[in-house]
């Protein structure tokens, strides 16, 4: 039996291949991270060796003995499904450091740089959620177009999206979080991104995209796709027109045409 052919596995390429048909995952952009339990160790046991130990700087109590599955840095989601023992890795890791133990092409590549952000986050949802198992970002088209045009309170920012649909208020009763603009990548980000997901399953970057997270693949995914559906509705009902025919030209061409 291949790899791809353990459910999770290939569940986690269909999801990367639907972000890129979505639009949300263009060219590099996007990670997922998935939490592995005991039955799917057990799985895919024959696969993993330690293929190197990375040592890492930021803070790993609560992840030692975790391992993940995780999109590598530089993959792309367009070519996941041909690609995926070179964009996909498995980690596990230790005190200030993780081991590889499948994928990244053998090792040769690193996982995502917004690891910090991932770990940090899965750390923050187990302590509100046992059962929560992924964390995913990309680029939604709508919600990044929303963040530009609306109030960036997450507050304010949750209210008008629950007002966009009356199934809002109960697919994120929660609300949603917004950071401040940030440099994405390791640094700050990570660990303000998790600190916002202590209470929430969904963090928003501004100008740049979303973290949802959740017990499932389809759960995680359900959250983006409300958000962005409802933030597509509210860039599509606001009048963001800075430029138009003025009344006066449309008299111009009443008059011109002789229209009644
Ligand atoms: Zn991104």
């Amino acid at each position: 039996m291949r790899i791809i052919d353990v459910d999770f596995v290939s569940d986690l390429v269909d999801a990367c291949q639907y972000f890129w048909s979505a639009g949300w995952g263009e060219y590099h952009a996007g990670n997922i991270s998935y939490l592995l339990d005991e039955k799917e160790l057990n799985q895919i046991q024959d696969y993993l060796e330690c293929i190197k130990t990375v040592k890492v700087d930021f803070d790993t109590s609560g992840l030692e003995g975790k391992t993940f599955m995780i999109t590598r840095s530089g993959a792309a989601f367009r070519t996941m499904k041909k690609r995926y023992e070179k964009d996909l890795g498995i980690i596990r890791f230790k005190e200030n450091s993780y081991d590889i133990l499948w994928g990244f092409d053998h090792g040769t590549g690193s996982p995502t740089s917004e690891l910090p952000a991932h770990v940090l986050c899965h750390r923050a949802r187990l302590a509100d959620d046992p059962k929560n198992k992924i964390v995913m970002h990309c680029h939604p088209t709508y919600l990044n177009a929303m963040t530009m045009i609306h109030s960036l309170d997450e507050e304010e920012f949750t209210k008008t999206l629950w007002k966009m649909n009356s199934e809002c208020p109960l697919v994120f009763p929660e609300g949603v979080s917004v950071l401040p603009w940030m440099v994405c990548g390791e640094g700050p980000i990570g660990p303000a991104t998790a600190r916002k997901m202590k209470n929430k399953r969904v963090v928003i970057w501004p100008f740049h995209g979303i973290f949802s997270s959740g017990a499932s693949i389809a759960d995680a995914i359900g959250l983006i796709e409300a958000i962005d559906k409802n933030a597509h509705i509210y860039v599509l009902v606001k009048s963001n027109i800075i430029h138009s025919m003025s009344d006066e030209n449309v008299q111009e061409l009443k008059d011109h045409f002789g229209l009644k």
